[in-house]
């Protein structure tokens, strides 16, 4: 055979890069070394193992976790290397707690309260705590004021809750030594503090990656071990190897996966732009539960107590808080359809339709279809202002918004673009099509003349320019663009005419034309 003839061999790949490529993802590796580890710690002692090797395994998952933010430092250089250090060091803490109150307990003596576990268990507080700092103050830089509320309503909540169930029956219980009180008392106060930290990254602004939401995770994990922990402890049944050492090995899994993840590099990141005031649905919802809480601990202790008047109240003021939070509701929904809905025409405003194209725009990329925009301008309408005054200006802009509406279909958005401006949003359409719904518009438009101050006849006409994405424009400022771009050859072009598409030069050469003798 001619070996020239002989096709080229594909370039070998290396082995090692072959065994690269399959191996999963360092996060995920994570995830499941720490899973085992759990499992391994908690199968232990039915395979007959010591309690020294179920102490390791466990402490081996938790130094994990610090280790494996460590090496996600290394591999993905994030922006805020030092808010991701404090973690590791934080969870270097809490390994040091680990491994101190395991040897004492090991060793036969009294772990619960001896200082060293302790100090070094509270000291991965205010380490966890700075380092939320650091990111929060990253991601929503200067004063968020909603956001803090929000916050705060969710901190007194658990604050009431904390201090009902946990602090004050720590601090009435007879039977503790002052030192054991402190101690005991410390951790929820603590935490109360991280919570606080922690909503202000919830509800503040950046991006929200895989990474931040394994970080949430592990953060209310830890806080709910702890709650757990401190609830047994004032009953004295806290053993250790029980359930609740399952969830703070889970909390610690989380944080190791969200230091590996490739999505914690932009953790640290500040936003391009500035967040609006969330008042969603969810939001409402949770701020919500968070007022029930005080009449729910009020239910809680007519139980305990038998005492009518407590419930009485608690139902009072349940009800008064869900009605309060109902008229809100209204208010906002009232505030939202306001800000939608243009006064002179009862169109939709530019914001919303800016909103509902960014939207269409995905959505129609998925469904490989095309989005159509067209731009409807006003002939001359100067002229109307100046001849009829401007109160017949804006009856002569109404009946503009009702003829082009009615020549949409359901589906599509016309919206008022600026003053005499007009813009029908059009999913799911090609250029054809969008071409004959613009002809109709202008049709429609310059039909019959507008009846003015109930005797006056104005004869109006407009000119629109159109584009399709992804024929016209890849994106939505492009699709605007060559809209507005068409609509400008079709004013240069004599007015009360329709071009759709890119202007190739001169004036008015698009892709489709149409005016009122074609
Ligand atoms: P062209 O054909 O080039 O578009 O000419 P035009 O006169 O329509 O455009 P021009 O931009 O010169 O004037 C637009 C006018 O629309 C000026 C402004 O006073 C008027 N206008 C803008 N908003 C309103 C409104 O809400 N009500 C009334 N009555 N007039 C408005
Ligand atoms: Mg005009
Ligand atoms: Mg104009």
């Amino acid at each position: 055979m001619n070996p020239s003839l002989t096709p080229p061999a594909p370039a070998p790949v290396p082995a090692r890069a072959r065994a690269r490529r399959r191996r999963p993802p360092a996060w995920v590796s994570w995830l499941l070394i720490g899973s085992a580890l759990s499992g391994l710690h908690f199968a232990l002692p039915a395979l007959g193992a010591s309690s020294v090797s179920q102490a390791v395994v466990y402490c081996l998952a938790s130094a994990g976790g610090g280790i494996a933010i460590a090496i996600g430092i290394r591999l993905w250089r994030p922006q805020a290397a030092s808010a991701w250090w404090l973690f590791a060091a934080s969870q270097a803490m809490f390994t040091g707690g680990d491994v101190s109150y395991y040897t004492l307990t090991l060793l036969g003596e009294e772990a619960d309260y001896s200082l060293l576990p302790n100090v070094l268990y509270l000291l991965q507080y205010p380490l966890l705590g700075l380092a939320l700092m650091v990111f929060s103050r990253r991601r929503t830089p200067g004063r968020d004021i909603p956001a803090v509320i929000d916050a705060s309503i969710i901190t007194v909540s658990a604050t009431l809750l904390y201090w009902m169930f946990l602090i004050g029956p720590m601090m009435s219980t007879s039977d503790m030594l002052p030192m054991e009180r402190l101690a005991t008392v410390a951790f929820p106060v603590m935490d109360l503090l991280v919570l606080t930290v922690a909503l202000r990254l919830m509800f503040g602004g950046g991006s929200r990656g895989c990474s931040y939401y394994l970080l949430l995770g592990f953060l209310w994990l830890v806080l709910l071990a702890d709650s757990f922990y401190g609830m047994q402890t004032l009953v004295g049944d806290y053993i250790p190897g029980s359930w609740v050492d399952a969830i703070w090995l889970a909390g610690y899994i989380l944080l190791g996966a969200a230091g590996l993840h490739p999505s914690m590099a932009r953790l640290g990141e500040r936003p391009q732009r500035h967040r609006p005031a969330d008042a969603t649905g969810y939001r409402l919802v949770l701020l919500a539960s968070a007022t029930l809480v005080a009449p729910m601990v009020l239910v809680v202790q007519y139980f305990q107590r038998g005492d009518l008047n407590l419930l009485v109240v608690a139902c009072a003021s349940a009800v008064l808080f869900l009605l309060v939070v109902a008229r809100m509701a209204g208010l906002l929904a009232a505030q939202r359809r306001l800000a939608a809905t243009d006064v002179v025409t009862g169109l939709s405003t530019r914001r919303s339709l800016q909103e509902r194209m960014t939207r269409e725009a995905s959505r129609m990329c998925r469904r490989g279809a095309a989005l159509g925009l067209l731009l409807v301008d006003v002939d001359h309408f100067k002229r109307v202002n100046d001849t009829y005054g401007h109160p017949a200006g804006d009856e002569v802009l109404a009946e503009t918004a009702r003829r082009i509406s009615a020549s949409c279909r359901s589906q599509d958005l016309p919206a008022r673009f600026g003053g005499e401006e007009f813009a029908v949003l059009v999913p799911q359409i090609t250029t054809e099509e969008l071409a004959r719904l613009a002809e109709r518009i202008r049709a429609a438009v310059a039909a019959e003349p507008v009846t003015v101050e109930g005797a006056l006849h104005v004869s109006v006409t407009v000119s629109v320019g159109g584009a399709t994405m992804p024929l016209h424009a890849r994106t939505v400022e492009g699709l605007v663009q060559t809209a507005d771009g068409a609509l400008y050859a079709a004013k240069h072009s004599g007015r009360n005419r329709v071009l759709i598409g890119h202007v190739t030069g001169g004036t008015g050469s698009a892709d489709r034309r149409f005016h009122p003798a074609a």
